[in-house]
């Protein structure tokens, strides 16, 4: 009750605006729509689901079952990580923790935010104790900043501090950040961005965003000073994604040469540079480099889950390409920060596809394991070097496993499914709210004085109607803004059963009304069968937000490697050499869609997909793996495989791809 009233005293004083957010006033107060504070979503249904199965799992316990974290922690003062893992962990272990309401989780993740906030330099200085400090005695200081160590940790620790502070309006957050931030300012010309590590200096954006957060709060210039200083040591993102010579050498060249530039999980974060560089000049040559380098990516590079190829660099657009998934959850990120600046609803749509399709395949049901490497057509789940640009040594790379691979995904996949979860809804400018991504969940706000609860109930995105209650104690007015997503033909808005809008696919709809208690309103989403081309002249099938994939039956084998611990591959028992019937596809929108009902409980598995698609298809005998990679088919123009195929026609079973672990999803025709 203290701390809400604190956040309340802070609101009250800090904004103008109707709806009353703590911290999130826009920096030059032209983004689109404002970021909740962390809390004020509460996910239901499958949506908390999937987030309690992480509190049980390694979110919730990562630094008692991951060695980096768990010993002699740096965050904690001791002389274990001091880097990126711990800080990860916190990015997605606090939303988590706030909107479970999770006592237990918050006091974890706590004792590292109090260690860092009562540990900070009288310079400004902030993080683990350096190796110069423990040597010669010192502090770090601004005449001294060569004691200190790499920028690049402290960036993630700020965005973990940044949603501490929306969810509870601790006072110490916003000057601990103004001393560091003046400390940065002071020192960035002797000690640079990029001082200690490449990796500070190709995200920069990350710390410029929280620089130009803590501006709308204080509205101190020197900070808008200090956010185009880094930008200045920072790799030029935003001129590469508008400049398409970066992306198409991307495509063409895998070498050791500028990898860093090409490194898909610098691109993930880096997406967003355009739009935080929008934010602080509002100059729209911004928006149109990140609309062509976000196109050119998916041109050349995107794989039908909705993101790129990673695997570690950029590599085409094969279907036998891999992806990290600390890409997607930092391509995830971007985007909810891009979809606050722009409002643009491309990003929207990308928003949605990479997270119900890319995400939930990558980790296993439990939350304890996942694939540092996921492929699109994945007939294996093994040890092995695949078509991968990094596979490392050990071959680790695409099984499950808690240590497999590299361990930047163990600690950094918390914040996917969370930061998702946080972002469903935005306040609009005008004192509204905006329902911009749909899951089921409920909403607490404070509109003109008033709480407003909406109680938002769907399976989306399984199923294709979204309802809404209100609850309020008086009648209230305000926008309610609502999101088509772009494969929609034709949404239908209702209000208490009344039809207010009929609205096109890639809208966005206002309903500006007094509200009154109970008020319903009702979002149909038709979603029709479709298919689309993807890499080496391939066709997917989708059905609304969703991508589907073969439904095989799977073998898991578990295994141990000495240095990257337990881990599992997973094989089918069926054949998987289909190619589609192409007069069936000529006829997608009639293809049999099975559904049943969504449970609370999980369903990104094969046993709980909540859905079916039937497609008429013919084996491809001459389609096998070689060395656990399914090579696509030689197809002609209209992507049909001409070789030999069997007579027989067969009726396959697709799920959503997310459900799945090994599958095929982008598929040659046959005839
Ligand atoms: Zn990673």
């Amino acid at each position: 009750m203290i701390k809400n009233i604190v956040v309340l005293l802070i609101v009250i004083a800090a904004l103008t605006e109707s709806i009353k957010t703590p911290a999130q006033v826009p920096a030059s107060s032209q983004d689109k729509y404002l970021e909740l504070p962390l809390g004020a979503i509460k996910p239901k249904g499958w949506l908390r689901h999937q987030l309690l199965i992480m509190a049980e799992g390694s979110s919730g316990h990562l630094d008692e079952v991951h060695p980096k974290i768990a010993n002699d922690n740096g965050w904690l003062g001791g002389k274990g990580d001091n880097w990126e893992e711990t800080p990860y962990w916190l990015d997605g272990a606090v939303p988590l923790a706030y909107l479970l309401d999770d006592p237990a989780l918050k006091s974890k993740v706590l004792k590292y935010v109090n260690w860092t906030l009562d540990h900070q330099r009288p310079s400004g200085y902030f993080g683990p104790i350096t190796k110069t400090e423990r040597e010669r005695g010192v502090q770090v200081s601004a005449d001294q900043c060569d004691a200190g160590e790499d920028w690049w940790p402290k960036m993630v620790m700020l965005k973990v501090l940044q949603q501490y502070y929306t969810a509870t309006g601790d006072s110490r957050v916003i000057p601990f950040m103004t001393r560091y931030f003046k400390y940065q300012l002071a020192v960035l010309d002797q000690c640079p961005i990029g001082k200690w590590t490449e990796w500070a200096a190709s995200r920069g954006t990350d710390n410029e965003m929280i620089v130009q957060w803590l501006y709308t709060i204080t509205k101190d210039p020197s900070l808008i000073k200090l956010a185009e200083k880094i930008e200045s040591q920072s790799f030029t993102w935003s001129k590469w994604l508008g400049d398409r010579n970066w992306v198409m050498n991307a495509a063409a060249y895998q070498g050791n040469k500028d990898w860093m530039t090409r490194h898909a999980v610098n691109v993930g974060m880096a997406l967003k540079a355009p739009a935080i560089n929008y934010q602080r000049t509002n100059d729209d040559q911004y928006l149109k480099a990140l609309k062509t380098g976000w196109n050119d990516i998916m041109l050349l590079h995107g794989l039908p889950m909705g993101i790129f190829s990673g695997d570690e660099d950029l590599h085409g657009n094969a279907p036998t390409q891999g992806v990290e998934l600390c890409a997607i959850v930092e391509s995830m990120f971007s985007m909810e920060k891009i979809i606050g600046i722009t409002g643009d609803t491309q990003y929207m749509d990308a928003l949605e596809r990479m997270t119900f399709n890319a995400l939930p395949t990558q980790t296993t049901d439990d939350y304890n394991m996942k694939q540092y490497f996921q492929i699109a057509n994945q007939v294996q789940v093994s040890r092995g070097v695949f078509d991968f640009s990094l596979p490392f040594d050990r071959e680790m790379t695409n099984v499950f496993g808690l240590r497999s691979g590299y361990t930047c995904c163990t600690s950094n996949m918390h914040q996917g499914w969370t930061k998702f979860a946080s972002h469903l809804w935005y306040a609009t400018p005008d004192g509204g709210v905006a329902a911009l991504h749909y899951s089921p969940c409920e909403i607490n706000t404070e509109i003109r004085g008033q709480e407003v609860t909406i109680n938002e109930q769907t399976n989306y995105p399984f199923s294709d109607e979204v309802a809404f209650e209100i609850h309020v104690a008086r009648d209230v007015k305000f926008p309610f803004v609502l999101r088509v997503p772009t494969w929609c033909e034709q949404a239908t808005v209702r209000v208490n059963a009344s039809v207010v809008k009929q609205s096109a696919g890639g809208e966005i709809i206002t309903i500006d009304r007094t509200w009154k208690n109970g008020d319903k309103v009702t979002l149909s989403l038709p979603m029709k069968v479709t298919v689309s081309e993807w890499g080496r002249n391939s066709r997917a099938i989708e059905r609304g937000p969703l991508v589907y994939a073969l439904k095989l039956s799977e073998r898991w084998e578990k295994g141990t490697d000495t240095t990257e611990g337990d881990y599992y591959s997973i094989y089918p028992t069926e054949e998987w050499n289909y190619g589609l019937l192409e007069s069936a596809l000529k006829q997608s929108a009639n293809l049999a869609v099975n559904t049943k009902a969504v449970s609370d409980g999980f369903i990104w598995n094969r046993e709980h997909a909540p859905v079916e698609i039937r497609v008429p298809a013919k084996k491809i005998p001459s389609w096998k793996a070689i060395d656990g990679v399914a090579h696509q088919p030689v197809t002609e123009r209209f992507g049909a495989f001409r070789g030999a195929v069997d007579d027989k026609v067969e009726e396959i079973v697709l799920i959503p791809y997310g459900c799945t672990k090994v599958r095929i999803v982008a598929f040659p025709t046959v005839r």
